[in-house]
């Protein structure tokens, strides 16, 4: 390296039998597996010096407005773009029809008081809104089963829809009964539902149901809702427990008989009240690597037909290679609670996350950062926020995969009861680094048939080019 360059940071990992640096906003390469030690011995290839000139890890003197593209990108991959929300879930109540094994808020029986959202709570919902939403926000209605309340949602959405325009509504329902009230709210064009489906009626009616002839009614009301308005209207999401497993390809093959082209592979969340009966099989990080390569597999074989993706791993593989932000909360660094995205509870208490409003529901600690009534707590959020960001971790700090991968403390609090742990030893770093090394793996080998799948994925599409050249 001359004497007339800078170096900029920069990191390594042994992936496959190469060498996988990335530099400080995630422009990877792939260089000989001894290059660290020929580089502090100045025995470099030219090629090799090239090579990180290409990823601004060694910068000239002369091309000095690299350091500042670099320094505008690492910014603003790091700032908040704005403090309106972009999306926010409500829980209209905490009351539900069905009792699943592992329900995660704990739910209130269906004819319990004090679990729905009070009159009061939607006056104070509209200055709420007035002040923290935005244009094009999302609004996610869950619960409880927040169907059990249409009035309350017909409010919520008619108050928002008086500030703001462009919204989208979601409405996460266990789809047990589809009332003439929820046919109606329908037809609003900018409104889908969210449901969850983890198998055929048999594993609905063990995960989730306890009873075949609502398991039955789900999945005919799942069919209704597709043959009235198309796949458009309607997400599932599946949550694999202890019977499913060792056959991934069991619950893959039920969400494309009912025309799916996603599936999201989650498994059961050590959080909230999941974690009592759930425990073991939720920390059973091998067991979950191996339904993960298992389904995994299985999706390529159909990837040679049809199109079909799994959604975290898709989201990974285009926020590396297509640059996109991924959305998530827990996929983000830093995770800016609060900025873009909360929670608000049956109560009006406001939560940064989900995950948050369930580890306060079990009493495991309080993480709420406001309410409806005194607004948010910004001293609070500030000190969550302090502690939700990965460039300052001492062990994110050397990874490869940080310009990639987020942070998420409050799954941390959940498992480990503290977040000041070391992060390799975490559930979500080992899960990260799972996915991150899968996918490098193939770069490194150059493994053209899940190369093409990744493409696929990342235009959302069978019918892309077969160039590569995004993976290079
Ligand atoms: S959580 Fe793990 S994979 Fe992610 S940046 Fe930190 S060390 Fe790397």
């Amino acid at each position: 390296m001359n004497k007339n360059s800078t170096l900029t940071p920069f990191r390594f990992r042994n992936v496959s039998d190469k060498l996988l640096l990335t530099n400080e906003i995630g422009k990877f390469s792939f260089y000989s597996d001894d290059l660290m030690s020929r580089f502090y011995d100045d025995e470099l290839s030219s090629g090799e010096i090239d090579s990180l000139k290409q990823q601004s890890i060694i910068v000239e003197d002369s091309e000095q407005w690299k350091l500042l593209s670099l320094l505008r990108n690492t910014r603003n991959a790091t700032k908040s773009d704005s403090e309106k929300l972009s999306y926010l879930m409500v829980i209209p109540t905490l009351r539900c029809d069905l009792s699943c094994s592992y329900c995660q808020v704990s739910r209130a029986p269906i004819n319990a008081k004090g679990f729905d959202w009070s009159e009061d709570n939607l006056e104070m919902f509209d200055g709420f809104i007035k002040s923290n939403g935005s244009n094009g926000m999302k609004i996610e209605f869950q619960g409880g089963e927040p169907t059990l309340r249409i009035d309350l949602l017909e409010r919520i959405i008619e108050i928002s829809e008086s500030y703001f325009t462009d919204l989208e509504f979601v409405i996460c329902t266990n789809l047990v009964t589809i009332s003439d009230d929820l046919r109606k709210l329908l037809e609003k064009s900018n409104l889908v539902i969210s449901t969850s489906i983890d198998g055929p009626e048999s594993t609905m009616t063990a995960n989730r149901t306890e009873d075949t002839s609502v398991s039955k009614a789900v999945i005919e009301n799942v069919k209704w809702v597709i043959d009235n308005y198309g796949h458009s209207k309607l997400s599932a999401l599946p949550t694999i427990a202890t019977d499913q497993i060792d056959h991934p390809e069991k619950v893959i093959d039920y969400y494309r008989s009912l025309g799916f082209r996603s599936i999201f592979l989650r498994p059961v969340n050590y959080q909230g009240f999941a974690r009592k009966s759930y425990k073991e099989l939720s920390q059973q990080i091998e067991s979950w690597q191996k339904f993960w390569l298992q389904a995994m597999n299985h999706i390529l074989k159909i990837s040679k037909d049809d199109y079909f993706e799994e959604f975290y791993l898709g989201t990974l593989v285009r926020s590396i290679f297509a640059d996109r932000a991924s959305g998530f909360v827990d996929y983000a660094s830093p995770a800016n609670y609060a900025s873009h995205y909360c929670v608000i509870d049956h109560d009006g208490t406001i939560f940064p996350t989900d995950e948050s409003r369930m580890l306060s529901r079990t009493r495991q600690i309080d993480l709420s950062i406001g309410n409806l009534e005194k607004g948010l707590d910004r001293e609070i959020i500030s000190r969550l926020n302090f502690n939700a960001i990965h460039h300052t971790n001492e062990d994110c700090l050397h990874c490869a995969y940080l310009p990639y991968c987020g942070i998420d403390i409050i799954d941390d609090l959940s498992r480990y009861e503290r977040f000041d742990i070391s992060k390799t030893t975490s559930w979500h770093c080992q899960k990260h680094i799972f996915l991150f090394d899968f996918i490098f793996e193939k770069v490194a080998n150059w493994d053209v048939e899940w190369l093409k799948l990744f493409n696929s994925w990342i235009h959302r599409s069978q019918n892309t080019s077969d160039a590569l050249q995004i993976f290079k």
